[in-house]
């Protein structure tokens, strides 16, 4: 049966992820060679697997066909069945894949708290790790998640990061980072992408998020746990044919669309403080340190349901994320005229 698609919202600020190729990535993936990828063949692939890896500062590179494909294809190349995966208890990797390490891998999950800004804090990890036990799992790898989704888009630091990744080793772990918007943490910090994941033994990035390419995410680490992750990518439906159409746009977006992400930071920042002045709505300031916003309706009349609905109403789009929680992320395609508009609705929807 056919069904015609929804039109979105004209100001989407429901996610990075609506954002659509820009003309160059159109243009590069009407002209790429293409090979079939399963065989090693597609050159446009290569390329930018290369990229990948010289651009995150690891051996090697693999793309997959999404974020979450990534994430599953790192933990199935760290672990085993009956391993013990530590990280975070709102990480994506936890709520939002479906369980699929535990589901299709026989990984036990073991979760921790996020703090605020995202961190997992050692002394929690220190308690999570198994001793040598026939009772327990065999802990084996730490997931960190940068910049936290669900924890306002804060970033991690270099620091914060190695000194993870420096206990992971001493206890005989691995280190994965769910990096989704591992370039929106680089940009808002002004540091190299590299430092957020020297330590680090295994990193998912998407492109296809603020980056804006269409489709894609791309695991990089050492060529070993590559060859690894590349098998496992296989057995999940994930070895694509003359997947260089897809890779094209993935190489536009690592050289033209990571710069530009300060620009969604400077949006967000205005769109929270322009909604924070609004009565009936809060924001947390200090929070706001990416592209993600976080408004807590806070007029005792209206759930956030009820909010999300009207702005909807005035072509804004967000998500609803808790009763009394909306949340707004900001992307290639929105300007900040967009912006001023969209602060005019929410003051709109609550007068
Ligand atoms: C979007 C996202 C992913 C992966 O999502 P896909 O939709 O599968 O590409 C993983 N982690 C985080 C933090 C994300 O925001």
């Amino acid at each position: 049966m056919r069904t015609q698609a929804p039109a979105p919202p004209r100001i989407d600020l429901r996610s990075d992820t609506f954002t659509q190729p820009t003309p160059a990535m159109r243009e590069a993936m009407a002209t790429a060679p293409l090979g079939d990828d399963v065989f090693g063949e597609d050159p446009t692939v290569c390329e930018l697997e290369a990229l990948a890896a010289e651009t995150l500062g690891k051996e090697a590179a693999v793309l997959v066909t999404s974020g979450t494909q990534g994430n599953l294809c790192s933990l199935l190349a760290h672990c085993g069945r009956g391993d013990e995966v530590i990280m975070g208890h709102l990480g994506h990797t936890f709520l939002y894949e479906q369980g699929g390490s535990a589901a299709l891998g026989g990984i036990h999950p073991r979760t921790v708290p996020n703090q605020d800004d995202g961190t997992l804090r050692l002394e929690d990890l220190a308690a999570a790790i198994r001793a040598d036990d026939p009772h327990f799992p065999v802990s084996r790898l730490i997931v960190l998640e940068n910049t936290h989704n669900r924890r306002y888009g804060s970033y991690l630091t270099p620091a914060y990061t190695d000194t993870v990744a420096a206990f992971a080793h001493e206890h005989n772990l691995k280190l994965h980072i769910d990096g989704a918007r591992i370039f929106n943490a680089a940009v808002a910090q002004g540091v190299d992408v590299k430092e957020l994941v020297r330590n680090a033994d295994s990193v998912t990035f998407c492109l296809s998020k603020g980056l804006s390419a269409p489709v894609g995410s791309v695991v990089c680490g050492s060529a070993d746990f590559i060859r690894r992750a590349r098998r496992a990518r296989k057995v999940l439906g994930g070895g694509m044919r003359q997947a260089g159409i897809i890779a094209a746009a993935g190489i536009v977006a690592l050289q033209q669309m990571v710069d530009r992400l300060a620009d969604d930071h400077a949006n967000a920042r205005r769109l929270a403080t322009g909604v924070a002045a609004i009565p009936g709505f809060a924001v947390d300031l200090s929070r706001v340190q990416t592209n993600i916003v976080y408004i807590d309706v806070v007029h005792s009349d209206f759930s956030a349901a009820d909010v999300a609905a009207r702005l909807r109403q005035h072509e804004v789009g967000v998500f609803d994320t808790g009763p009394r929680r909306l949340r707004a992320v900001t992307h290639y395609g929105i300007e900040a005229a967009d912006i001023e508009e969209a602060i005019q609705v929410f003051a709109t929807v609550m007068a």
